[in-house]
């Protein structure tokens, strides 16, 4: 793919290559963590090809297109893993309740009488405005009519995978489970091999599907081998079904049933016990750790430590925005780090670092994406971004993986390129009309509004 490109100036020995971003201190979240003050990153096609200080770069490589990331932070685009995209439409429609009554008063009635393909578009295109302009380059999904969440995906040029829900009541996409997993398998054969989308399967969670069809979800992505998305564990509330109708935890359920393995990402993964834990581990299933959502519905603390010890890959997600209410993944990278320390009252209980690890490459490892994406390398693909670090809130800067996780907003990211492309450059974005989706989406809220009354 990189050779391809490859050009060879012949008067000074440079290569060609299609971008270099530069002058900016790289943080490259790579094993050694290694972070070059004045760095540069070459960007040739969909990979990155090398990673070096400035003067190096700028000796082996000339760029068709250069950034100047001049008092900036280089970092690996971050990856929210687990939202619900086209909710954005739903952003503080209903606040202050816990889940189970969040869910059956407002969100699965507003989604029965809300949700359509146009919903889903409108929606997913808000929430990947949104995404671009935090730093988010890939994130996981699950949600209805997937096809459409694909669609603009892709048009934006993020990466997703996008799992398509499987649920056991009638919903807006599928009458039955049974269309659902239809549904779910048309989804995956017209995805499958997308450069930037991964389809998934998404059964929604233990407590609103039945044995049967969970296996037969679990089924559907080993045969394409692609991944599980499922909420688990979220609340005491599931414990509590999972002990009434099968007198075992919500980890031992799915285990029992055969359904925990490599390629399942769960979502929350809050009410566990050690033993749970230890099955998670040897089933090599990714959790998501949700900090704000499980703050805002009061679900609990995941104990990510004992996750992080246990050797779980453990990523970080936002949820959805009508739970957070935002897709800002810098501020749940502070919210986790902030909420482990306090309900273990031990403030190394999860580091800056360990922090944005799980917003990079712990997350990629989550979703065994690890190879392709999570840190800045030559061979991965070209997901960057790059933040101001010229704000009074960021000066001085003694430690910049300090300053990412304690200080960084979303809104302090510069530019954002994904798979080599860039997406928002100077914060002007390049692939989606700002304007038009946010009239879009304001459009929608009277429609929503109108619907839940
Ligand atoms: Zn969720």
């Amino acid at each position: 793919m990189v050779g391809a490109l490859a050009v060879v100036s012949a008067q000074n020995g440079q290569r060609q290559v299609s971008l270099v971003v530069t002058g900016g201190t790289v943080v490259t979240v790579d094993a050694a963590n290694r972070v070059l003050p004045v760095g540069a990153v070459a960007v040739d096609g969909t990979d990155i090809v090398a990673v070096d200080t400035a003067e190096n770069i700028a000796r082996q490589f000339r760029g068709r297109d250069t950034i100047d990331a001049t008092g900036q932070i280089i970092l690996p685009g971050l990856i929210n893993t687990h939202t619900h995209a086209a909710m954005a439409l739903f952003r503080g429609l209903a606040d202050d309740l816990a889940l189970m009554e969040w869910l059956n008063r407002y969100i699965f009635p507003a989604e029965a009488r809300a949700v359509s393909p146009e919903f889903v578009r409108a929606g997913t295109r808000l929430a990947a405005l949104e995404m671009i302009q935090s730093g988010t380059t890939t994130f996981a999904d699950m949600y209805y009519f997937e096809e459409e969440v694909a669609n603009e995906t892709k048009a934006a040029g993020l990466r997703g995978v996008l799992g398509q829900t499987i649920i056991q009541f009638p919903v807006a996409d599928a009458k039955t489970p049974a269309d659902g997993l239809v549904r779910a398998d048309a989804f995956i054969k017209a995805f499958k091999g997308d450069p930037l989308i991964t389809p998934a399967v998404a059964p929604h969670a233990l407590y609103t599907l039945d044995g049967p069809t969970l296996r037969a979800a679990r089924d559907l992505s080993r045969r394409h081998n692609v991944p599980t998305l499922i909420h688990l564990a979220e609340t005491r509330d599931e414990v509590q079904v999972a002990q009434e109708r099968f007198k075992s935890s919500p980890v031992a359920y799915l285990d029992s049933l055969g359904f925990l393995g490599p390629g399942v990402l769960a979502a929350h993964g809050i009410w566990v016990s050690d033993a749970d834990i230890a099955v998670l581990k040897a089933r090599g299933v990714g959790v998501s750790h949700n900090p704000e959502s499980n703050m805002k519905l009061a679900s609990g603390a995941a104990p990510v430590p004992a996750y992080i010890r246990a050797d779980v890959n453990v990523g970080l997600g936002t949820d959805g925005a009508a739970s957070n209410n935002d897709l800002d993944m810098f501020e749940a990278m502070r919210v986790a780090s902030l909420l482990h320390k306090h309900v273990t009252v031990d403030p190394r209980a999860l580091g800056a670092h360990t922090a944005l690890e799980m917003a990079t490459i712990r997350g990629a490892r989550a979703l065994g994406m690890d190879r392709l994406i999570g840190s800045l390398e030559a061979r991965k693909h070209a997901d960057l971004i790059t933040i101001s670090m010229r704000g009074a809130r960021q000066t001085p800067m003694y430690d910049p993986v300090s300053h990412l996780v304690y200080v960084v907003r979303g809104d302090d990211v510069q530019n954002t390129i994904v798979n080599g492309k860039v997406l928002m450059r100077n914060r002007k974005m390049l692939t989606l009309d700002e304007a038009a989706i946010l009239a879009e989406a304001r459009e929608w809220a009277a429609k929503v509004r109108a619907a839940v009354k």
